[in-house]
């Protein structure tokens, strides 16, 4: 069997087109959706990423006001930039890019961000949220990754599901959408004594573990969907997933490539998730 690929350029690219419409909605109405974009520090992978979400904003009608800081910033300057970016109206989406300096709490800075504004979907409450069916920002990569299975015309009801990995910005929300979307749901993790048992029942799989070829071709059952999140690097210093992805082709029947699958979806959820708040806003004036 050879696998169908799931492009997530191609979705990303009919979603975003909607989205341009959206955005020029909005400024119709006088309100021009905006994204705050916090990165602090170094890190040469978190500016690319950065990077790329700034010029998916730009090019769907989104504003985007970028911050950039020394990796010595304080938490406390931090936070009091956050708290100015939470009073902003012209702001409807904060984003902080992780990783951040030890020397600062992710967390407090996650709670930092007022819920109307966590286009991340990552604070307790947006989590909170998730878990117990109300609506609210869902984490990008997972939310991303839902879109994908859809387009594969999967319908989950009844389907067994296996996400390995349970981070709080990946494997779980993940899990949570996958059984709101009534699938039965395994997790899998580095505690996990024989994963192929699991993944071997699975009619979806999603990785999203952090290391290569964690997903071989005799763990997967034919004609599964497989969703890699992963970003790891091979021996030639190329990006590429958790899935050994030339021989899960061969078995499965659906499969995201890395690059070009999940990582292009989390831009495009992230995009969504800052239209649904400002159109919230123009809502909450009529
Ligand atoms: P993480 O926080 O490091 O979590 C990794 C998870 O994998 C943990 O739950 C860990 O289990 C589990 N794990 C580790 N080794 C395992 C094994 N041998 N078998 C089964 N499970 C194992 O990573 P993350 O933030 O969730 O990200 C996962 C991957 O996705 C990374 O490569 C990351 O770069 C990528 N990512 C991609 C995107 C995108 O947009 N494409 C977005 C986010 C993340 P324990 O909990 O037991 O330690």
């Amino acid at each position: 069997m050879n696998a169908r690929i799931l492009d997530g350029n191609a979705l990303s690219a009919q979603m975003r087109g909607q989205f341009t419409e959206r955005a020029a909605a909005l400024t119709a109405h006088g309100i021009t959706p905006g994204l705050a974009v916090i990165l602090v520090g170094e890190d040469p992978a978190s500016a690319v990423y950065v990077r790329n979400k700034v010029a998916a904003c730009e090019k769907t009608g989104i504003r985007s006001i970028f911050e950039k800081y020394q990796a010595t910033l304080s938490e406390a300057v931090l936070l009091e930039r956050i708290a100015a970016l939470n009073n902003d109206p012209a702001v409807h989406g904060i984003l902080v890019q992780m990783p951040l300096p030890k020397h600062i709490n992710p967390h407090r800075v996650i709670e930092a961000i007022s819920t109307r504004k966590d286009v991340d979907g990552y604070s307790v409450l947006s989590a909170g949220e998730l878990l117990t069916g109300l609506s609210g920002f869902r984490p990008c990569t997972p939310w991303g990754c839902m879109k994908l299975i859809e387009s594969a015309g999967c319908d989950l009801r009844g389907k067994h599901a296996v996400v390995i990995g349970r981070s709080n910005t990946v494997g779980k929300p993940m899990a949570l959408l996958l059984l709101q979307a009534n699938a039965t749901v395994t997790v899998c993790h580095s505690a996990t004594p024989d994963l192929a048992v699991h993944t071997r029942q699975a009619d979806v799989i999603v990785a999203a573990v952090g290391r290569r070829n964690t997903l071989t071709a005799d763990m997967v059952k034919p004609g599964a969907i497989v969703i890699d999140v992963g970003m790891n690097r091979n021996d030639e210093g190329k990006l590429c997933g958790d899935v050994d992805f030339v021989g899960v082709s061969k078995v499965a029947g659906a499969i995201t490539p890395v690059p070009g699958g999940v990582g292009p979806m989390t831009i495009t959820m992230l995009l969504a998730n800052t239209l649904e708040s400002a159109e919230k806003t123009v809502k909450s004036k009529e």
